[in-house]
């Protein structure tokens, strides 16, 4: 694997950037497209560390560099003094630990501890459950590091094992690397792991279940949403393994109708339903999303609170249109099974349909219905998937709690 021959030892080769681009690195902005590099080297095996430099020499930033890649280098520090070595690796990894603090305390043991850029660590992704760790290492410059990746956690956490899914989206395949996936250190975890959030318990599959094993970002959502369920008839659409309508069920739902495509997700809600002591007043329902509204609508179907968490419609620039059309009928839909009084918690995880412009499409949605529609909460990204000032591009998750007023 070309990883095997990326040149990580000091001196780092020093590439220059253009001018526009040495604005952005001192704005401290981590990623530098290939086009942005005065002369990019040949031959430089990807996950190569170098230095970029100003035109008159000026250092500005160290990173990583991949030209199989749209984003030539990742920016690892913006120290000249710092060294990349197991040490970096080690202190980066027990840093972003200690910043989880919070999220540790809460009655919660599935929280993200890595997320890439916001931890100044790109391309790297840790997620821990419990006593197992799972990483996605997405770029040549982390693939690079994956043994000293491993040893660190290894050190830092003393987990029961370390599973790598560096299987999922098309992230490593725009740096030229094979999906990966499989154990990386100690015991390969069960199949189903249970893991507490916000005091409920939950099962995943952490080897081959979505993301990691399950949608972490959505821990405090939930429980906003949920502040709304009490005596309430809620449809939880993209369920996935119960998530928001667990919740509202907990919260006191008189009835929860979970809406997801996939059969094996709908199997693991209901044992999770069971787990958490849900007997009563769930209905489960292997379907389209997109169908299962209108045939209720036909029916006649009325909800107090729908939740609508899709999964990613628009994967870059050139699907926001299609993407934005699907968030339109998809909440039209939603809407019109709601009386005044309703409510609709609706998200989108597309990085890039930004909040403005998801908003935008909601108000178009409950126009076309002829309803008048307020902004009861916004929701965004929990504490262990922070957001750069620096780095815009690091929001994805957005969601908004809407109430039907008229
Ligand atoms: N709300 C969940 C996470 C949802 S992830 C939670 O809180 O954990 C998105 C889910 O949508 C996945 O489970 C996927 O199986 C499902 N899905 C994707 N497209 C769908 C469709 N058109 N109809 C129904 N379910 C769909």
């Amino acid at each position: 694997m070309a990883e095997l021959f990326a040149l990580l030892d000091p001196p780092y080769p020093q590439i220059q950037v253009r001018r526009d681009q040495a604005r952005s690195l001192d704005l401290r902005h981590p990623w530098v497209y290939l086009t942005a590099l005065r002369k990019p080297p040949k031959n430089l095996p990807p996950g190569s560390l170098v230095d970029l430099t100003a035109e008159d020499g000026r250092f500005l930033v160290r990173g990583y560099f991949n030209d199989q890649s749209q984003i030539a280098v990742r920016v690892l520090t913006f120290d000249p003094a710092e060294v990349i070595d197991a040490g970096f690796f080690g202190a980066r990894l027990a840093a972003a630990h200690a910043r989880r603090a919070a999220v540790r305390a809460g009655d919660t043991t599935a929280w993200r501890l890595c997320f890439a850029e916001a931890d100044l660590l790109p391309g790297l992704i840790v997620d821990v459950y419990g006593e197992w760790v799972v990483t996605q290492l997405l770029t040549a410059g982390m693939e690079a590091w994956r043994p000293v990746i491993v040893a660190a956690l290894a050190k830092l956490l003393a987990p029961r094992g370390i599973f790598d899914r560096s299987d999922g989206e098309d992230r490593r395949r725009h740096e030229g690397l094979e999906p990966h996936s499989g154990v990386a250190y100690g015991e390969e975890p069960p199949a189903e792991v249970e893991y507490r959030e916000h005091g409920r318990r939950f099962l995943a599959d952490l080897r081959g279940g979505h993301k990691t094993g399950a949608y972490l970002d959505q821990r405090d959502n939930r429980l906003a949403v949920a502040a709304h369920a009490a005596g309430r008839r809620v449809l939880n659409a993209f369920a996935f393994t119960g998530g928001f309508g667990l919740y509202t069920a907990t919260a006191g739902a008189a009835e929860v109708v979970h809406v997801d495509s996939s059969a094996p997700a709908l199997e693991l809600c209901l044992r999770n339903l069971a787990l958490n002591g849900i007997e009563t007043g769930q209905e489960l329902c292997c379907d389209n999303v997109f169908d299962a509204l209108r045939r209720f609508r036909q029916e006649g179907r009325r909800f107090d609170l729908v939740i609508l968490d899709p999964p990613k419609f628009a994967a870059g620039r050139a699907q926001v249109d299609r993407a934005l059309r699907g968030y339109r009928d998809l909440n039209q839909h939603a809407l019109r099974l709601l009386e005044p009084g309703g409510m609709l918690a609706t998200f989108s995880c597309s990085g890039a349909v930004d909040a403005p412009t998801f908003q935008k499409t909601l108000a178009g949605a409950a126009l076309s219905n002829s309803q008048t529609v307020q902004i009861v909460q916004t929701l965004g990204q929990p504490a262990d998937h922070p957001l750069l000032l620096s780095f815009p591009e690091g929001a994805y998750l957005k969601g908004l709690v809407l109430r039907v007023v008229s």
